[in-house]
């Protein structure tokens, strides 16, 4: 019986819901309205946090530090479209002494100087270490730039140091162009020199495989072959729970590693033969693509694919549209939000 060893975790972020208040073309988690608004309960909250307590370590700068990859942060979706739940997390992973804790936000609801002061001297008080205001142009499309820079200055006057702007090129971008409402992408892009994609973090992954894929090359299935993700499948640096309990290893959207309210058995070895698409991609994608061709007539795309986890991640949504049901391919509305 082959079994697949998984470190505990030193870093996580846990997903209170999928709900967002907008449809982001990178979004890695396929965060969207149109997700039901089914929080994560506090009961399970707290089981969460006090099992992640005994392995999250703080950031190399002190527990009282925030670092994007570091500490445990809460995520969504939107987290701050359920204050009092994420209220509550913090308080929570305060009695059980989480260091490095943040909260990401997209700012939609960073309408005026009180309310965003408020919330966030509110969840400091709580025990909140820091913020993390997300700023890029599929962001800008649904949420006035003049929020985001609000939340970044009220952000600084209340966290300092741990007011961290992910990415501040595209603050820098968006202040020298001047804008402060929304924009859409389209706009965007015929406003900017071309090189502006040389300075920026995107990952290929969920959403932006489907809705950004003019932005890259393409290569056919064959170029991907070989590969394998064992390190992105067993990575403990950094890793997602979400409100179903699905584990899902480090951003690899729509893959469940198994429930945490098993959270032990996770950590005893994971049986590769109950799961074939764990099996097929710590081995090599090519296996995953002949799951994909032989069992459910998967076609490949003739217009390519972006990376590996383009591929990946097509294959996997055929197969829940083929009726697949695989205990690794969780959540299934993940895949019905994707486009
Ligand atoms: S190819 Fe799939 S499993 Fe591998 S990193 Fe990408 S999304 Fe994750």
């Amino acid at each position: 019986m082959e079994k697949l060893l998984i470190p505990k975790p030193m870093s996580a972020g846990i997903i209170l819901s999928y709900k967002c208040s907008g449809s982001c073309k990178h979004c890695m988690y396929a965060s969207s309205p149109n997700w039901p608004a089914d929080w994560m309960s506090s009961n399970q909250l707290e089981y969460i946090i006090s099992k992640l307590s005994e392995t999250i370590i703080q950031s190399p700068l002190g527990p009282r530090n925030v670092g994007v990859n570091v500490g445990l942060h809460f995520t969504g979706g939107e987290p701050f479209l359920n204050f009092s739940l994420l209220s509550e997390a913090v308080k929570v992973a305060k009695k059980y002494d989480i260091p490095s804790m943040f909260v990401e936000t997209n700012c939609f609801w960073c309408s005026c100087d009180e309310i965003v002061r408020e919330r966030f001297k509110e969840l400091k008080s709580y025990g909140l270490n820091g913020v993390l205001i997300s700023v890029n142009p599929f962001l800008l499309e649904h949420v006035p730039f003049e929020r985001t820079e609000r939340a970044i200055n009220i952000g600084y006057e209340v966290f300092q140091k741990n007011l961290m702007v992910y990415q501040e090129y595209y603050r820098m971008l968006f202040k020298k162009l001047n804008i402060k409402a929304t924009l859409s992408f389209e706009e965007f892009l015929k406003r900017v020199d071309p090189t502006w994609a040389y300075y920026i973090e995107l990952l290929p992954m969920g959403r932006a495989v489907y809705k950004l894929s003019m932005l890259f090359k393409k290569y056919p299935a064959k170029y991907f072959f070989g590969q394998s993700c064992y390190h992105e499948i067993t990575r403990d640096w950094h890793i997602h729970i979400d409100n179903h309990g699905n584990y899902i290893p480090g951003y690899c959207g729509g893959i469940s590693l198994g429930n945490v309210k098993d959270y032990e058995k996770i950590f005893d070895g994971i049986i590769l033969d109950e799961l074939p698409i764990i099996k097929a991609l710590v081995t090599d994608i090519r296996i995953l693509y002949n799951i994909g061709v032989k069992e459910f007539d998967y076609k490949e795309s003739r217009e390519g694919y972006i990376s590996k986890c383009h591929l990946c991640v097509d294959i996997r949504k055929h197969i829940v549209e083929k009726g697949g049901e695989l205990t690794e391919l969780k959540p299934i509305e993940f895949y019905k939000n994707l486009i």
